[in-house]
């Protein structure tokens, strides 16, 4: 049995109270109630009273209304997903011709690309297996083009992904107060999918420090070689096999 409270109470008697025809209703003879003129379904249901005999007759939603509600939730649900996606890309794509860099304006010149839609495709393996790509080659080779449609892809399924290269880290770095560093460098860590697309420099690592951050990457990369450079094997040969599937179409 629910107990009645006060506004419970309030709640039928507001609900009782508003039986003012709307257009588009008619009462039924016979039943007594609202109904809609759309399919005939019921605005007003009959309810017994808790505790005491008699009844009330409370409104209630036809199954029309309860329709237009779940489009205007399910249209209210893809605005905020666009807008959402607006706002990843706008704060990982800092160049605005990385916009441009998709699939659709692929022109199929590159065989690697297949490559690229296959990482795209095989994306929550990527991801679970913490699997990145390194992408190496001369400037000119399309490797942002290829970096971009990844990232592109997956900023349409509203995923996190950040295009960067070290020397724009390290520019924002310079100047920053130590708390504020820790705040930069964690904040990159709420991109799915980093991408850096200097790593050329990675055969000349300018110190310690570099070589040891560009040997983690290259522990989790799937290497990509651009225009038929010589790749130099590093080291990780078993976690480099397993990224190498990441890529491979099926
Ligand atoms: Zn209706």
């Amino acid at each position: 049995m629910i107990e009645i409270t006060a506004e419970i109470r309030a709640i039928i008697d507001r609900a009782a109270a508003d039986l003012a025809l709307a257009e588009g209703e008619y009462i039924d003879p016979a039943d007594g109630l609202i109904h809609c003129k759309h399919y005939g379904g019921n605005r007003q249901t009959v309810v017994p009273c808790f505790g005491k005999s008699g009844y009330f007759m409370p409104r209630c939603v036809c199954p029309c209304q309860a329709e237009a509600e779940r489009r205007r939730k399910e249209a209210e649900e893809q605005r905020n997903r666009m807008e959402s996606i607006k706002r990843r890309r706008a704060q990982g794509l800092q160049d605005r011709y990385l916009y441009d860099y998709t699939f659709a304006n692929d022109n199929g010149q590159n065989p690697l690309m297949k490559k690229a839609r296959a990482y795209v495709d095989n994306w929550k393996q990527a991801y679970r297996d913490n699997t990145g790509l390194l992408l190496f080659g001369d400037v000119g080779t399309g490797k942002s083009f290829f970096a971009g449609c990844i990232a592109n892809a997956l900023l349409d399924r509203d995923i996190p992904v950040l295009i960067t290269n070290f020397p724009s880290i390290l520019n924002r770095l310079t100047g920053m107060f130590s708390e504020d560093r820790v705040e930069f460098i964690a904040s990159l860590g709420m991109y799915d999918l980093l991408i850096l697309d200097d790593l050329d420099a990675i055969k000349n690592p300018p110190d310690l420090a570099h070589a040891r951050i560009y040997d983690r990457i290259l522990e989790r990369c799937a290497p990509i070689l651009f225009a038929g450079k010589n790749f130099r094997e590093e080291n990780a040969e078993a976690t480099k096999a397993a990224a190498k599937g990441i890529v491979s179409p099926k």
